[in-house]
């Protein structure tokens, strides 16, 4: 016990010693969200600095901690990862990556692709050079997810895939895409799927964005016209790609709920929910009406709450002891959570939280109107909150189909 205790000492010294040498000041600051390094070709740097973090983390194998250091990680325990996390927090430092390769392509690969798959393609992720975007969603099939139709022909040494996949975040800002694709119609529709990695500049895709009623276009509708792919870009084998598609989800869903919960906007609303109702309903330090305030704390105990559910269910999923399906529950309870917080902050602010522009609201007022609206899509991605809670019911509790 005691030299356990004392080789996390050691361990906890030696990356306070490396942070504090290596992170830049300036990575040491809350970061807004236009400042995220998603990394890819693509990538245009704000600052020196964000690039000098991720290249100093990536080299270290610390933009993804856990992973076999063949593959671009450090290999590092739960425990030592722990530590890092927690000292990277203590001197508030940067992620200085973020990526849907790190939450979700990456997990998936390292259960299902090949030796050589894993060597080519992990390592990029590590290091920020090839940003993925999600081929799942299309317009006809997004919780039925299942059913779709996007077709890939055997062609000999290559497929040809044909089709379309709506609200593909960042498929514009991408490199390359995961795909799910159709390989086999004459058979039960989760038996003809197939998993499929092609580079977007292929020729024959295309992608345009759609506006979201926050203002931003995060996501894009996305066209493939016989594109030519590879067959040595099939992870697992034919027509056994929706196992690898439902893990993948389950990585998402459970990672978009820490990552959103974590990052500097999500706990500034937090702190800004208490700040905001003191100076719209109150004197500045005391909220004048007793509901609101029980509110507010009701709300403050539900998130700490699952704050702990949270760790706990990361804790058994990184020692093998959770079977997945608990992040329905979370990403489930983080949607509902999320939503809850910008409800009350419209009855904090009332009128105030209707700005959009122009010169009658503050830019602070605007900005939480926008994040009110974005706020609604969080039920919907990775999702929705009524699939999720069709999963909690037939894989939790074991209730019939
Ligand atoms: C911000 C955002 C980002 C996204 N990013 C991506 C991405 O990168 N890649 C990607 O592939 N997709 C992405 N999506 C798509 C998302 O996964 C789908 O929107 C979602 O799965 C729902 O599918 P749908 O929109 O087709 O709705 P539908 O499936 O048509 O659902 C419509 C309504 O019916 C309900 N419903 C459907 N089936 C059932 C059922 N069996 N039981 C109970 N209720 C049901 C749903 O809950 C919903 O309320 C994103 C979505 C959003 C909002």
């Amino acid at each position: 016990m005691s030299d356990r205790r004392e080789s996390n000492d050691s361990f906890r010294r030696a990356v306070r010693d490396w942070l504090q040498e290596h992170c830049p000041m300036s990575m040491r600051t809350d970061m807004p969200e236009h400042e995220i390094v998603w990394g890819g070709r693509k990538q245009k740097w704000f600052s020196r600095d964000a690039k000098v973090w991720l290249e100093r983390m990536a080299e270290r194998g610390w933009t993804v901690p856990h992973w076999p250091k063949a593959y671009g990680g450090a290999g590092l325990d739960a425990r030592e990862v722990k530590i890092l996390n927690e000292e990277m927090q203590r001197i508030n430092a940067r992620l200085p990556l973020q990526s849907f390769g790190m939450w979700m392509l990456g997990p998936a690969l390292l259960e299902f692709a090949s030796e050589e798959q894993k060597r080519h393609y992990l390592p990029q992720i590590a290091r920020g050079e090839v940003r993925w975007c999600q081929g799942y969603s299309e317009p006809s099939n997004g919780s039925d997810l299942a059913g779709l139709q996007t077709t890939a022909k055997d062609c000999g040494d290559h497929f040809l895939v044909n089709g379309a996949k709506i609200w593909t975040s960042y498929a514009d800002q991408s490199d390359w895409i995961f795909c799910l694709v159709r390989t086999d119609t004459e058979v039960p529709k989760q038996e003809g799927i197939s998993f499929l990695l092609f580079d977007m500049e292929s020729d024959g895709v295309s992608a345009s964005p759609i506006p979201l009623i926050s203002g931003a276009s995060p996501f894009c509708q996305v066209f493939f016209d016989n594109v030519k792919v590879p067959k040595s870009q099939l992870v697992g084998k034919l027509n056994e790609g929706w196992t690898i598609a439902k893990r993948l989800l389950q990585h998402e869903r459970q990672m978009v709920s820490v990552i959103k919960g974590n990052t500097p906007l999500a706990r500034s609303t937090k702190l800004r929910l208490e700040k905001l109702a003191q100076h719209y309903a109150g004197d500045g330090q005391q909220i004048n009406d007793p509901i609101l305030r029980a509110k507010i704390c009701h709300h403050k105990i539900d998130g700490l709450a699952f704050k702990l559910t949270m760790n706990r269910n990361l804790e058994e999923s990184r020692t093998g002891r959770g079977d997945g399906n608990a992040a329905s529950l979370i990403k489930y309870y983080n949607s509902e959570l999320n939503k809850r917080k910008f409800d009350l902050l419209r009855e904090v602010m009332g009128t105030g939280m209707l700005g959009w522009n122009g010169e009658g609201f503050s830019a602070e007022e605007i900005d939480t109107t926008r994040q009110w609206l974005r706020s609604r899509a969080n039920s919907i991605e990775g999702g929705t909150s009524e699939v999720q809670l069709n999963v909690i019911a037939k894989r939790i509790l074991g209730l019939p189909d």
